[in-house]
């Protein structure tokens, strides 16, 4: 795996016409906070060539505002920046202060940064290689650390990564995973079209940086990089695949979890651990909906996430259930091999253009992040913060606000026209689809999709039909609405998600006194930090409750927060001899009944719009409601005072 700082650049060998071709595909900020690392010379971001930091002007436009003239002025100083640098007539500068870091960052995001963003910032963009999430337990003994030994239950994004920062620790761990290899969500989802939707350099670990071939790459490729990860890290020996976690116990006396497990052949097997990580995802097992004669249907009929490749699709008539994140990818690829495809809508997403989402990265770009000094690093920070808080005030509501069904703020309403237009560009010749794809919550009710226009170009196709007419029950033939039509197809794909709120199913988990976990959330499940839960000591989540979001981050951003300060967690156990610890009751009352109020004040808390972050009781178990630097502070380290230690 490629890393990308400055330590491991490739050296610059190419000649002048090359290097010019590749600073053609170069993102233009990136590469001036490059220039001002190689040269010292801060002038080249303190001229009238900047980045707009406004957020509509620049929607779509990698470049943020930078005219094509002044992008060629800059592109005109990098060839003599670099080849000066390749020919060995450039003695770059010491590292830039504090200071001026800051001044680069400013630049780079188009605003003054806020005092309390600088040391979050500061760490992420981890200008000098160092490991921002790392929680160093060096002041614990070997042998203490080596007698302590941890489950963790999944291998997916997250369990990879606890089992990385265990092992970085010396820390005893097993990994339990059901399927035959690594990657959980990215490899059980084989559907046609199945990419990631956050931007690929953000969504990776951040100590694991990649030379992505797309800007946002496909499953595959996502699937290959956590299994490097699993064979660069040497995880796979300490990983028990096609292994399932059935019960979790917590013996009181031991102070000790049991863990029940149940092998491929059948045989269940117990293993003693001193602390359990769960690791099973939200969006891991997949929910199929509960709708009348759903099992009559004689056709081929499976969920998105178990995806039978080996039906031949073409010249099919297919039936689609749901337009949710899943279906949006696999409808455009499966509409051009069916004979008919009807697409069954409750509730259209909001799309948001993005030129990139399919297209490749460049070779100049791989060029770029491979072979200049801290471009990669720049590029990373810009994309990180494009996708960080930046949405995050656009979709919080303003109680002065009368429009509050259609949108929630002044810059709601904004994103919502913008948003209508671009959907008018495309479809606005059918007013019959049109009515049926505006949505009618606001912007950031439900997941926005990305989209560079293969879905709604899908939806307009001649063999394609969108019906939002209510579905009353699936027939031997196909599926009935309804106005009593019925829809008679050959193939049926679910694409309805997930069980997401039902946390930690279908395992049982025991606590102490013999609480039984799911008995006591009673379907509304719930965490401190996502992480730890009362009365279930050395027990902790990873993608917990409410640590999913809707417009900014990744997941992997939260894992890696809650994975350093579970790696608190350990220390403060193994530093000061204790044998479990157990968040208190009313710390975590306190912190919900904040989330409550903080989902309430955003998009999806509000709008009446059907989604997956509800659970049954209405209650919004799945988001963080508030910014990526709310959770990064409040995780960076455990407070001693918010556990009982046993
Ligand atoms: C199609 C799709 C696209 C997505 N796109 C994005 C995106 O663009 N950006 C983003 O931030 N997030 C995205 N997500 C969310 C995604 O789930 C997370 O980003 C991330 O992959 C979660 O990793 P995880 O390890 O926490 O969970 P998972 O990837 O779900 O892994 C959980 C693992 O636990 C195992 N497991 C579960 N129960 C047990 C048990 N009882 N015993 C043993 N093993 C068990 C599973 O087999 C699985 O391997 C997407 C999700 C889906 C489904």
């Amino acid at each position: 795996m490629r890393q990308t700082t400055f330590d491991h650049c490739e050296p610059v060998t190419d000649d002048d016409h090359a290097i010019r071709a590749a600073l053609q595909d170069a993102h233009v900020p990136s590469l001036m906070l490059a220039l001002v690392h190689l040269t010292g010379d801060l002038g080249i971001i303190r001229g009238d060539i900047r980045p707009s930091g406004d957020f509509f002007s620049t929607m779509g436009d990698p470049q943020c505002g930078i005219t094509a003239e002044h992008q060629a002025h800059v592109r005109d100083r990098a060839v003599e920046v670099l080849t000066a640098y390749r020919d060995g007539r450039l003695r770059m500068p010491p590292s830039p202060s504090q200071e001026t870091v800051q001044e680069m960052i400013n630049f780079i995001i188009g605003q003054p940064v806020a005092p309390d963003y600088v040391q979050f910032l500061m760490a992420e963009l981890a200008l000098n290689g160092e490991d921002a999430y790392l929680q160093p337990a060096d002041t614990v003994p070997d042998e203490v650390k080596r007698a302590f030994h941890v489950v963790i239950v999944g291998a997916g994004m997250s369990g990879l990564l606890a089992a990385i920062r265990l092992q970085e620790a010396g820390i005893l761990y097993t990994v339990i995973e059901k399927n035959a290899d690594v990657g959980g969500t990215w490899f059980e989802n084989v559907y046609p079209g199945c990419r990631v939707d956050s931007p690929n350099h953000t969504y990776s670990y951040s100590f694991e940086p990649n030379d992505w071939p797309q800007h946002f790459s496909p499953q595959r490729v996502l699937r290959d990089y956590f299994s490097r990860c699993a064979d660069k890290y040497q995880l796979r020996e300490r990983i028990r695949f096609e292994t399932a976690v059935e019960e979790l116990a917590y013996d009181e006396s031991q102070r000790h979890w049991t863990v029940h497990v149940r092998t491929k052949a059948g045989h269940r097997e117990t293993l003693t651990a001193n602390a359990v990580i769960s690791a099973v995802g939200q969006l891991n097992r997949p929910r199929l909906p509960d709708i009348p004669g759903r099992d009559t249907f004689k056709g081929t009929a499976f969920h998105s996430a178990h995806w039978e490749h080996q039906h031949d699709l073409r010249g099919k008539r297919i039936a689609v259930i749901g337009t949710g994140a899943s279906a949006f990818q696999f409808v455009p690829v499966i509409a051009e091999q069916a004979s008919k495809l009807v697409v069954f809508q409750r509730t259209a997403p909001w799309v948001v253009p993005n030129a990139e989402y399919h297209s490749n990265i460049p070779a100049g770009k791989h060029w770029l992040l491979n072979h200049v000094p801290y471009y990669a690093k720049w590029f990373r920070f810009w994309m990180f913060w494009r996708t960080a808080e930046g949405l995050l005030a656009i979709v919080k509501v303003d109680p002065e606000w009368s429009e509050q069904e259609r949108s929630v703020s002044a810059a709601n309403e904004m994103l919502r026209i913008v948003l209508t237009e671009n959907i008018k560009a495309t479809i606005g010749d059918r007013p019959d689809l049109l009515a049926k794809a505006i949505p009618p919550y606001p912007p950031g009710g439900k997941r926005m999709l990305i989209d560079s226009g293969n879905w709604l170009q899908a939806l307009k196709r001649d063999n394609v039909q969108v019906v939002t007419d209510p579905i009353a029950e699936i027939t031997p033939h196909g599926v009935k609405t309804k106005n009593g039509l019925e829809y008679e197809v050959d193939v049926l794909i679910y694409g309805t998600g997930f069980q997401a709120s039902r946390f930690l199913s279908p395992m049982k988990v025991t606590g102490r006194n013999g609480v039984d976990l799911h008995a006591h959330w009673n379907g509304d499940a719930r965490a401190y930090l996502g992480i730890t839960i009362p009365g279930f000591p050395n027990l902790f989540c990873l993608y917990g409750p409410n640590t999913n979001i809707v417009v900014n981050g990744s997941i992997i951003f939260f894992s890696e927060c809650e994975m350093r300060y579970i790696m608190g967690c350990l220390k403060l156990l193994l530093e000061n001899g204790h044998a479990a610890m157990e968040c208190r009751q009313d710390v975590h009352d306190a912190y919900n009944v904040k989330i409550d109020a903080g989902n309430r004040q955003m998009a999806w808390g509000v709008t009446t719009a059907n989604s997956w972050y509800k659970n049954e009781k209405g209650r919004i178990t799945q988001n963080w409601p508030f910014t990526l630097l709310d959770f990064w502070t409040q995780t960076k380290t455990p407070n001693p005072a918010d556990y009982r230690f046993l």
